[in-house]
């Protein structure tokens, strides 16, 4: 099984609550983040930028679990910022498993090895690390020798103490798949549980020096389908994550709209609208951010900030939302979970 049961279940019946219940837009995964300061300055990460002023701000727990009773999301990503580097990760990731959501922990693995013991393992806690490349690449990317082997150990003594481990991949416009596949193989060989490859694209936070950078690293929409194609091929030996539809959307095969509203983003300044990646405001409820954001306007072709995106948190969930519609699509989302 390419995911735990468990989640399977979970994601079942809540969406067959939600649609009983005539809702049209609800949450999937609620992305949290407790803080935005990180261990790591890494190439393509808008964070530290965006909130320059409040990175040394972090939520309480209690902040952290009224936003998730709020929005009733049955997965929590839980991402920042380095969430290893937030002091009460243990208390928080406790509580949130005694809600019985399931969580994804996505780290740099650069003080995993130190901080397991706060954790137990569980079917329903994965432990997602960010890897873009073997141990040169990796290092250059995040700009920090030494990375790549302190993550690496990470991940060993974390599957050693019976943790699910995941790990995400960004593609760059420079990315080399066939590195990316000799990275898979020495991933599975550590008894790595599943790959996410996620699209790198600009968008305008950054502002005007990385423009530059933008122009250099990120990829454009067709650079994306064609990356994307080479990668489905290339890397269909390994136990891939992003979803079978998703992946026809990232190689042009098919389009859907963007559901962003489905992956929001919780942090110090509140629900952060109208996606993950760009900010137009935040709101105090997630009701808000639902109601004040015209849905219909953004996503590409009808916002030139999202021209280019196929992110994850935009279109994973439109693909698990449409999947349903079409029969064909269902089996081939069964039988790729089984896979
Ligand atoms: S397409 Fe969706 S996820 Fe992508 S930048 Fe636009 S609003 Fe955000």
């Amino acid at each position: 099984m390419r995911f735990p049961l468990s989640l399977t279940r979970s994601m079942t019946g809540y969406l067959i609550r939600q649609r009983l219940a005539g809702r049209k837009r609800f949450p999937l995964v609620l992305m949290l983040e407790p803080l935005h300061a990180c261990n790591l300055r890494c190439t393509g990460c808008g964070r530290v930028r965006e909130y320059a002023d409040c990175v040394h701000q972090r939520l309480s727990v209690d902040e952290c679990l009224d936003a998730l009773d709020e929005c009733g999301a049955p997965i929590v990503s839980i991402c920042g910022g380095e969430p290893l580097i937030y002091p009460e990760i243990g208390p928080l990731v406790d509580a949130i498993l005694a809600q019985r959501k399931h969580i994804y922990l996505c780290t740099n693995g650069l003080a995993l090895r130190e901080q397991l013991v706060r954790f137990r393992p569980s079917s329903r806690f994965a432990i997602n690390v960010h890897l873009d490349g073997m141990e040169a690449t990796h290092d250059a990317i995040v700009q920090r020798e030494g990375v790549f082997a302190e993550a690496v150990q990470g991940i060993q003594a974390a599957k050693r103490a019976g943790f699910l481990v995941y790990t995400n991949t960004t593609v760059y416009r420079r990315t080399d798949l066939d590195e990316v596949a000799v990275l898979f193989e020495y991933l599975s060989q550590l008894g790595v549980d599943g790959f996410m490859l996620s699209p790198a694209f600009g968008y305008e936070v950054f502002g005007s020096r990385a423009a530059s950078d933008a122009e250099r690293i990120f990829l454009t929409r067709d650079e994306i389908h064609a990356k994307f194609r080479l990668a489905r091929r290339r890397l269909a030996r390994y136990r891939l994550c992003s979803s079978p539809v998703y992946m026809d959307l990232l190689c042009g095969e098919r389009e859907l709209p963007c559901a962003a509203w489905a992956n929001p983003t919780y942090n110090v300044r509140g629900w952060k609208g109208p996606c993950y990646l760009v900010t137009d405001a935040h709101y105090a409820t997630y009701r808000e951010l639902l109601d004040a954001t015209d849905w219909d306007a953004i996503g590409p072709g009808r916002d030139a900030r999202c021209e280019h995106c196929l992110v994850h948190c935009g279109f994973e969930p439109a693909a698990v939302l449409a999947a349903p519609r079409r029969g064909a699509d269902l089996l081939r989302m069964a039988f790729w979970q089984l896979g």
